[in-house]
């Protein structure tokens, strides 16, 4: 798919999610004005990240990780000599929950179709996730669930995964499960363990 085609798909998700008029989150954007968050950053990336939720400031403008975990995360991928145009980022939910509670089952299960589609036309050779939800989510979608563990023995390993997972020969390419950046807003002593990790999934990416 070339770049323009792409930027077409990502415009028909768009599309699609401000339609989502059956979602429970409905009734808050439009109450509160808030925007959908579709992912943002280069459709050629090597690499994508998928967090959890818009928090408030994401809702408010329509871009992930604006906020004081984007600020983490914005020092953790300056580590590695990356920045946001060298990637791209996204959610598993694109609208934000009342009060930044978790989404539950049922509302991943709404969203997901969105964020398949975007890796889809990405189609990435690394996909980071950022916290427990995307990682259970990830992992289970590309057949890995029972490799699935708390993120604290679960972060910084890597799996080998079929990208398309109904070709027998698909492409190759890898998960990287990591602690979500807002961790180290309330456990500082977490932030290396975040650097350490980075730095491999960076060295990994430097290879591939
Ligand atoms: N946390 C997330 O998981 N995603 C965002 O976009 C912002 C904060």
């Amino acid at each position: 798919m070339n770049l323009k085609e792409k930027q077409l798909q990502i415009g028909k998700i768009k599309k699609a999610i401000l339609r989502l008029k059956n979602s429970p989150f409905y009734k808050e954007r439009i109450k509160n004005n808030y925007i959908p968050v579709v992912g943002e950053g280069s459709l050629n990336a090597k690499i994508i990240f998928i967090g959890e939720a818009p928090g408030k400031n994401e809702a408010m403008s329509g871009k992930p990780f604006c906020g004081m975990s984007g600020k983490v995360l914005d020092r953790l991928l300056d580590s590695i000599n990356l920045d946001r145009e060298d990637i791209y980022i996204t959610n598993i939910v694109n609208d934000r929950p009342p009060k930044n509670r978790d989404p539950k089952p049922k509302e991943i299960e709404m969203y997901s179709k969105f964020l398949d589609r975007q890796i889809g036309i990405i189609q990435p050779k690394i996909i980071a996730t950022l916290g427990r939800f995307s990682a259970e989510y990830i992992m289970n979608r590309f057949n890995i669930g029972d490799k699935f563990e708390e993120i604290s023995k679960l972060h910084g390993k890597s799996f080998k995964i079929n990208l398309n997972k109904d070709k027998k020969r698909g492409k190759k390419i890898i998960i990287i499960p990591l602690f979500h950046p807002a961790v180290a807003i309330y456990n500082r002593k977490r932030l290396p363990e975040l650097k350490k990790d980075f730095k491999k999934m960076g060295n990994i990416l430097s290879k591939i």
